[in-house]
């Protein structure tokens, strides 16, 4: 007994059956003869191009949809029956080859179905290259969920380095980004300073208009320092009532100027929350690397600390900048 002939076949050369197969795939299937006409065009692109077989067949595909011309289509097509190689066009690059429609079951972001396409070189019995086949597949639902994950992950990474109550770094981004900026200006030997704002007798501002108007005035505080200072500084929350800033390429003068600019603009800004009014002030701490090359987040964050601790017993409402040596009052 013949194993051979016991083995159920499907007759691939009966013509009803191939067609049938090619009908019932859940992709595109195009053959391109080499004037570009369409020699084959199966039901998925009936269903989704809503053209039927009898209006494209004979057609050059560049006519019948002529943005193909700008994807860079009839070049590579070209090379495919030139050098039988194969070609490909990816929706990250391209989006879509087709304009063609989709069901989006989970959003309807995307006006034309985002494809994954591939152009096959199809031989005759001599091995030269007579058709192409283009084999496209629906790369929508795909893209969409990849989207999402990534808008999500953005989103979680935001939320995971933010303050809840003032939008500013909290303060574990705050010292990671201090702790990186140390290495970094260490390394290219560029000056850093950093700067400790604390409110004056906040706890007076909370005892006389509530805890909620106090937690807007921080709020509209933090959203001051951060329009008001370059896109490369960080402006973080370092405690109740206290601000940080971490000020790349700036040397303590300049840091000092910048604090003081901050200084009288809170100081001249009224703060409003239900229709009441008040005003605050801050007291403020500098230190910088310049001149201690080894200065690391921990001794900026005490100095500027120490420095602020000085504004404060001086009558606060105003700038102290901590220097290696003595510090200097703005
Ligand atoms: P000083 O000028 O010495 O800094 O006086 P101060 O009153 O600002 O300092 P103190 O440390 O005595 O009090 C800080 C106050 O800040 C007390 C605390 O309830 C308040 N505070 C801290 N975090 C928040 C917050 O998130 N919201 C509100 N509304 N108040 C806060
Ligand atoms: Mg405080
Ligand atoms: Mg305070």
């Amino acid at each position: 007994m013949s194993s051979q002939a016991e083995k159920p076949a499907i007759n691939l050369n009966s013509l009803s059956s191939l067609e049938q197969l090619i009908d019932v795939l859940s992709q595109g299937l195009v053959v391109l003869d080499r004037d570009l006409r369409i020699v084959l065009w199966n039901r998925w692109m009936e269903l989704h191009s809503r053209l039927e077989r009898d209006k494209v067949l004979g057609r050059v595909v560049t006519e019948v949809f002529p943005e193909l011309e700008q994807k860079g289509f009839v070049w590579k097509v070209q090379s495919v029956f030139k050098l039988g190689n194969y070609a490909f066009f990816s929706q990250r690059l391209h989006r879509y080859l087709f304009p063609l429609s989709t069901v989006q079951y989970i959003s309807g972001r995307f006006e034309n179905m985002q494809q994954n396409a591939v152009v096959s070189p199809l031989r005759g019995e001599d091995g030269r290259v007579e058709y192409v086949c283009v084999s496209i597949l629906d790369y929508t639902d795909t893209v969409t969920y990849q989207e999402r994950l990534e808008e999500t992950t953005r989103r979680l990474e935001q939320m995971a380095q933010t303050d809840h109550l003032t939008q500013v770094a909290n303060r574990r981004h705050l010292f990671d980004r201090l702790a990186q900026e140390v290495s970094r200006t260490g390394r290219q030997d560029e000056p850093l300073s950093v700067a400790i704002i604390d409110v004056d007798h906040f706890k007076l501002i909370n005892d006389r208009f509530g805890h909620l108007c106090g937690d807007q005035a921080l709020v509209q505080l933090a959203s001051l320092l951060k329009q008001n200072i370059r896109p490369y500084d960080l402006v973080g929350r370092y405690g109740g009532e206290e601000f940080c800033l971490v000020l790349p390429d700036t040397k303590p003068d300049h840091a000092a100027k910048l604090v003081e600019r901050l200084r009288v603009l809170v100081a001249e800004t009224q703060f409003l929350h239900k229709g009441q009014c008040l005003q605050i002030t801050f007291s403020a701490g500098v230190s910088s690397n310049d001149g201690q090359p080894h200065a690391d987040a921990d001794l900026l964050l005490s100095q500027a600390d120490e420095a602020l601790y000085q504004a404060k017993s001086q009558g606060r409402n105003q700038t102290v900048i901590a220097e290696a040596s003595a510090r200097v009052q703005c």
